[in-house]
């Protein structure tokens, strides 16, 4: 097994990190030796004698063939139509080999991978709610084995005992359990060497629609001495080219001191001919009355940027703005000092910016920002704001809640657009980043040298920061505070401040949630510092009030596209709150993507839906932009 860490970033950089921001507490990552077998295995030979599957022979017939999809890919090239199978072996066969292709047309690829855990606690009223978390984010090579290096800095590494105790935490001893990146990524594939008739049994159980896609499914089983980490479930494949688009399982045998999570993985048809992993749940633990749990967790893990370029330095060197001094008006000839100096702050913000997005961590300008920028205009309207240069938004493809600006640009996290109640919510969070705007708390113009945005894709958080001193964030709150008030959102605080109570009793229990790693800090030692007080004028948090919701769950409001990593709002209808258990504030739920297949006229809306089953939101907790 090759070692998984990549070190990837220049020593002085990290020094200079650690003065910039001392109190970052770099999440911890557990990159252990895998235990999973089939993983340091060479790939097998396609198999040459393939046995009889035990599927069921009868009522095969599968869908009549696609017609080739088209050729208009985004970069990938669509396999070519073939005769449809005729038989159940013949599916099965096909399966194996569409498998395979994907494997192989996924290789060059290093997608950012992203896994969020809740360890869990069980609540008499709520149920099990989160007890402390976990946050990883990685790129995963998928050349060879699945490799993947990590943006967040292992700061203990070489501590072994140290790590694994801490992430033993609680549980009991009789499961050396490690939460490992790789483990979550791992479940991308069935079977990344040996998927093939000498190492499963594939039984056929049933049609069943996900989505509008017709699908047909089977039960795996490994063969007996198949060998350890084996995939043991259900997949779920399409019946027109027979891809895999879900699968739901676990692995088989593990050894001793090793552990297997349960896992529900989605793909979705991003590109023609190929259904790209996406998507993957996992869950242990049972809260039923009596059980004693050793392990309960929940966690999404997230693909996205499949379609991001590799940088090389000499990508990044074409990538110099030259674009900016065309003046046509015939009185300007030079700039003043003061136009230099905005000049260099747009030169700045520009870098900034592009570097962002081609680390894969910044969405393109889409949809969702038209939203975010509806409400910034709402206030800067309404406070007679007029700035030199535009106020822009962007969305931050993660999760952990967290916000910051970028010279004249707003930055939201997806997680935390997630989990806003409302629009009057979202206006307090754009709020806070248009005052430091306003009061000129302004980026470093450092930004505006080229050399300073070559560095590698993982090494973003070490060389990237907008954080702000503790005064310029209580000028901004303070500030935020007066444009609310005199915006047409300042009749429409109450749930903000709900929120900030709602974030103030989870905020303990979340502290990977809550690590901002490239602004500040929404809390200080689990206290909710920013626009903490707006909390004092809202009405008292009551779980049991159904119709009160002041956080949302994660996943509820914007889908990234795995593929061009674009953001969208989820499309879903409310689904109706029964109980305070439904409210699940800030939680990890299961995804259930809406699948379709790929189509050119409807490219990536149609083909992402991805939100989690529970949306629980009611009807009034919609962020559209008020007129
Ligand atoms: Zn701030």
């Amino acid at each position: 097994m090759r070692r998984v860490m990549r070190k990837v970033m220049r020593k002085d950089m990290r020094n200079d990190m650690r003065n910039v921001m001392p109190t970052m507490n770099w999440i911890l990552l557990a990159l252990l030796a895998l235990t999973m077998t089939a993983a340091a295995q060479q790939p097998a030979s396609a198999p040459q004698n393939p046995q009889p599957a035990s599927a069921a022979q009868a009522d095969p017939t599968p869908a009549q063939p696609s017609a080739a999809p088209s050729s208009q890919a985004p970069s990938a090239q669509a396999p070519v139509a073939l005769a449809p199978p005729t038989t159940m072996d013949q599916v099965v066969d096909r399966v194996i080999m569409r498998e395979k292709d994907l494997i192989k047309f996924l290789a060059p690829r290093t997608p950012i991978v992203e896994t969020y855990l809740q360890n869990l606690t069980q609540d008499k009223q709520l149920g099990p709610v989160p007890q402390d978390d976990h946050y990883f984010l990685g790129r995963m090579d998928l050349s060879e084995s699945i490799d993947r290096s990590d943006y967040l800095q292992d700061k203990d590494k070489n501590k072994d005992e140290g790590m694994e105790k801490r992430l033993l935490g609680g549980l009991t001893k009789r499961f050396k359990f490690q939460y490992q990146p790789l483990g979550f990524s791992w479940m991308i594939f069935v079977d990344r060497n040996d998927f093939d008739r000498q190492h499963y049994d594939f039984h056929y159980s049933r049609r069943e629609f996900l989505g509008d896609v017709r699908c047909l499914v089977f039960d795996l089983t490994p063969k007996k001495d198949a060998g350890r980490g084996r995939f043991l479930g259900r997949i779920w494949v399409e019946d027109q080219d027979f891809s895999i688009v879900r699968l739901n399982g676990t692995y088989a045998h593990p050894s001793r001191n090793s552990y297997y999570f349960h896992m529900d993985s989605w793909r979705l048809n991003l590109v023609p001919g190929y259904w790209v992993p996406s998507y993957i749940y996992s869950e242990e633990g049972d809260f039923t009355a009596g059980a004693h749990n050793t392990i309960a967790f929940k966690a999404q893990t997230r693909m996205w940027g499949y379609n991001l370029k590799t940088g090389t330095a000499n990508d990044e060197l074409t990538n110099i703005r030259v674009d900016s001094v065309k003046d046509d008006t015939p009185t300007a000839q030079d700039a003043t000092p003061l136009a230099a100096e905005r000049e260099w702050q747009q030169q700045a913000e520009d870098n900034v910016i592009e570097r962002l997005e081609r680390a894969g961590l910044l969405a393109p300008e889409g949809d969702v920002d038209k939203i975010l920028q509806t409400v910034v205009n709402n206030l800067e309207i309404t406070n007679n704001i007029e700035l030199p240069r535009p106020v822009r938004t962007r969305v931050l493809t993660t999760s952990p809640l967290e916000t910051f600006s970028v010279g004249n640009t707003i930055v939201v996290s997806r997680g935390l657009i997630d989990v806003l109640p409302d629009e009057g919510s979202l206006a307090m969070v754009l709020s806070h980043e248009l005052a430091h705007i306003v009061l000129g708390h302004n980026l470093g113009s450092q930004y505006a040298f080229n050399d300073r945005m070559l560095f590698s894709d993982e090494a973003t958080y070490q060389n990237f920061g907008f954080k702000h001193i503790p005064e310029e964030e209580t000028a901004a709150d303070k500030k935020a505070i007066e444009m609310l008030k005199a915006s047409p959102y300042a009749q429409k605080l109450e749930t903000a401040g709900l929120f900030i109570k709602a974030l103030q009793q989870r905020a303990p229990q979340l502290s990977a949630l809550l690590q901002a790693h490239l602004g500040n800090n929404i809390t200080e030692n689990g206290t909710v510092t920013r626009m903490a007080a707006l909390a004092t004028s809202s009405p008292a948090l009551d779980w049991n009030k159904l119709d009160q919701i002041a956080a949302l769950p994660l996943g509820g409001r914007v889908k990234l596209n795995p593929w061009d990593d674009k953001v969208e709002i989820v499309k879903a209808q409310p689904v109706a709150i029964t109980s305070a258990r439904d409210k699940m504030p800030f939680e990890v739920t299961p995804f259930y993507p809406r699948l379709s297949r790929y189509s050119n006229a409807n490219t990536a809306a149609a083909t992402t839906a991805a939100a989690p089953a529970s949306t629980t939101t009611t009807a009034n907790a919609n962020p559209t932009p008020a007129n």
